[in-house]
């Protein structure tokens, strides 16, 4: 199959002040376009081209095949980061992901401070994610294109911390690009309907 840019869940101004037009239309049309288009080209009649985006993933990850992970996985990585931001975002998880966020990092205070300093230490380019694995919640940083899928933990949000994600808006400091996403535009919704498809999932 060809994959397709998917569109953004809202328009490129949106997300102001945290993220300009500019790094959008950038990072969403240039970045994670040329992502898809060299997918395309590398998994054209291979063993690879009848399989989904996820399934490539863990695929290519078992098998090596390095160029084929990277550029899969930093295609489903962008998309999950989109949804992971929003303009009506910031605030807090309430119901059962605001409960679990007590119990594994004692408030919401907590939780930002572990997000920050992961995504603060991370170093070079990689994401920082909330998950879940082995039953609970915890903060997993990746480097480069690696997905918490390949290590067997479910994603519920993600930031990008590669300079190409900030460098326009903030330059190096990747400190403010966190405590903006945390305060205005993390997408709690988003993170809490991930979490109920996993607890309906364990409970089935
Ligand atoms: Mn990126």
């Amino acid at each position: 199959m060809t994959f397709k840019l998917p569109e953004l869940p809202y328009r490129t101004d949106a997300l102001e002040p945290f993220l300009s037009k500019k790094t959008l239309e950038t990072h969403h049309g240039k970045h994670h376009q040329a992502y898809i288009d060299k997918l395309n080209k590398l998994i054209a009649d291979t063993e690879y081209q009848h399989l989904s985006l996820h399934e490539i993933v863990v695929k290519a990850s078992a098998k090596g095949d390095t160029a084929i992970f990277n550029n899969a996985a930093q295609s489903l990585n962008h998309s999950f980061l989109w949804e992971s931001m929003s303009p009506e975002g910031g605030s807090a998880p309430v119901g059962p992901l605001g409960d679990a966020i007590d119990a594994a990092f004692v408030d919401l205070n907590g939780f930002q401070e572990a997000f920050k300093k992961a995504a603060v230490s991370q170093f070079g380019s990689g994401w920082v994610w909330l998950v879940v694995d082995s039953g609970g919640l915890r903060i997993m940083n990746t480097g480069n294109a690696d997905t918490p899928i390949q290590r067997g933990a479910q994603p519920l949000l993600t930031l990008d911390v590669w300079e190409h994600a900030y460098y326009l808006d903030y330059k190096n400091d990747r400190g403010q690009y966190v405590d903006s996403f945390l305060s205005d535009r993390v997408n709690w919704a988003f993170a809490a309907r991930n979490f109920e498809a996993i607890k309906v999932e364990v409970a089935a």
